[in-house]
């Protein structure tokens, strides 16, 4: 009975985020962090409270004030980060009106820390036909959220949306602002540091001219992909993987430039295709879980249909369609890749043996060496796979992340600060993190030595 109010909530959340953006002509998405009615709830609706007070500044000034006069503060962009990061003890403030353009120097841009990247993507093309060199998977979030927990993308000479950026404004916990550059430890802490050394409240990126992407989407045996890993990796500028249990091949999904002209009706084939894989995700992909049929589903695949398509850059990295889901994600050294795939896929294999489990995949995506701004960034100085366990339901995936929780402490994975991380902590940062995190920690005590922007989360990752 649970089983089946959870299948049809997932399914039918998914099925009703599509239609609304459908006919809002993509301006509208219901999945989205907000506060309605003096309620928040994030993205995935999975968990929602009332805070105290909710604000929505307008201005530099009144950001400051609300810092220096307040007590507990926590900011939230879109809330499409899975923990309890964006809940505040006291005031939770939105910087949804804190927001746009600032300026243009040459190739650089600076925006206010409020606006989606879905928007940061418009006003660069639009109005001076620039693009960001590469993005990650999504185009919901705003740019300071994305900053602060270190958003990732995949590639083989490029990894991260903060190795872009130039220069961040910060308002720390004492209500003084700090023009920073990539060299100054204060960055890095803000790179990634989930709001605890201060508020970001502008962004220079630096941008390219626009251009297009070929984005490769297809099927291939899981034992091809294994053995030729490393040099489809040398050969793609970005290249992430699905993995399904039960199943001996695997989603290969390749994106790279290209001097071809965009595909016939390009964004509406990507909008089909999305929208298509995110409803058979949600009602298929769930149904044979729920129903015992995983085991067998391997035929499934045979009927998905890959995709071949040459699309504007920020079109072919960001999608907006999703299903409604849950990630846990974190880092290991690009050499334990398969050991810890093969071990994460069996974790699940044996716990559906016992109990059905929903639906589950592993995206797997790929950074390169010499990430070195961000002092507790999973990715961060070495080159690194990242192991995303998407669940594709709302409910009852918590057993098998409680699980997967255990291997990441065992193994001594980096975490992911924007993901689901429910049992990890202090001890287990610090000795992923060692003398970075200790840094971390200084200048979070010296930036808000009153706990300004502490909330339970941050208690549980970096304080005692
Ligand atoms: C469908 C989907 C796809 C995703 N794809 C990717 C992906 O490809 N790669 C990846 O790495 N992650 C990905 N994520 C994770 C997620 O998008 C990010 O972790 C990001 O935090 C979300 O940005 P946001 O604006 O929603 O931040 P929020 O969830 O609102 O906030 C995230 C954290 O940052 C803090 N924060 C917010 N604004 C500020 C600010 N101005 N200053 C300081 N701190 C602040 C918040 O308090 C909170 O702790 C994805 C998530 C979803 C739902």
């Amino acid at each position: 009975m649970v089983k089946s109010r959870s299948y049809l909530y997932c399914a039918l959340a998914t099925t009703l985020n599509i239609i609304l953006n459908a006919l809002t002509f993509k301006n509208f998405l219901w999945l989205e962090g907000r506060v309605r009615g003096g309620k928040f709830r994030n993205w995935a609706r999975q968990f929602g409270y009332r805070p105290a007070n909710f604000i929505e500044p307008e201005t530099e000034e009144e950001i400051v004030n609300l810092v220096r006069n307040g007590r507990k503060i926590r900011f939230f962009g879109s809330g499409h980060s899975f923990n309890a990061g964006v809940v505040s003890d006291e005031t939770l403030v939105s910087l949804d009106k804190y927001a746009g353009f600032v300026k243009k120097e040459g190739d650089f841009v600076t925006v206010k820390g409020g606006t989606r990247m879905r928007d940061v993507v418009k006003l660069l093309l639009d109005d001076y036909g620039l693009a960001f060199e590469a993005l990650p998977s999504h185009d919901a979030q705003s740019i300071a959220g994305i900053l602060s927990t270190n958003v990732h993308g995949t590639g083989r000479d490029w990894g991260f949306v903060g190795e872009l950026v130039e220069r961040l404004k910060i308002i720390d916990g004492k209500g003084e602002i700090h023009e920073c550059g990539k060299t100054d430890d204060l960055f890095k802490a803000a790179i990634g540091g989930i709001g605890a050394v201060g508020i970001i409240v502008e962004v220079t990126v630096r941008t390219v001219p626009k251009f297009n992407v070929e984005q490769k989407f297809g099927l291939a045996p899981c034992d091809e992909v294994r053995n030729n890993l490393d040099t489809m990796l040398q050969d793609n500028h970005h290249l992430s993987l699905y993995i399904f249990p039960f199943a001996t091949v695997c989603q290969v999904s390749i994106w790279n430039p290209t001097p071809n002209e965009k595909s016939f009706l390009n964004e509406l084939r990507e909008f089909i295709a999305i929208s298509f894989d995110a409803l058979n995700a949600a009602w298929f992909g769930n149904l044979m879980a729920y129903t015992g049929f995983l085991p067998w589903s391997n035929w499934t695949y045979g009927i998905k249909r890959g995709t071949n398509l040459v699309m504007e850059s920020n079109k072919a990295f960001n999608r907006s369609i999703y299903h409604l889901h849950q990630e846990l994600e974190f880092t290991v050294p690009y050499e334990d890749t398969w050991t810890v795939c093969d071990r994460l896929i069996k974790l699940y294999e044996d716990m559906y043996k016992q109990e059905r489990l929903p639906y589950m995949l592993l995206e797997v995506r790929f950074t390169p060496d010499g990430h070195d701004n961000a002092l507790i960034g999973a990715g961060r100085g070495r080159r690194s796979t990242w192991i995303d366990l998407i669940c594709n339901d709302s409910r009852r995936f918590e057993k098998y992340y409680a699980a997967a929780e255990e291997i990441i402490k065992e193994i001594g994975a980096r975490p992911h600060l924007g993901k689901y991380c429910e049992s990890l902590d202090k001890d287990h940062l610090q000795t992923v993190h060692g003398a970075s995190f200790e840094r971390f920690l200084e200048l979070m005590h010296e930036h808000d030595p009153e706990d300004k922007f502490a909330n339970d989360f941050t208690r549980r990752m970096f304080r005692d």
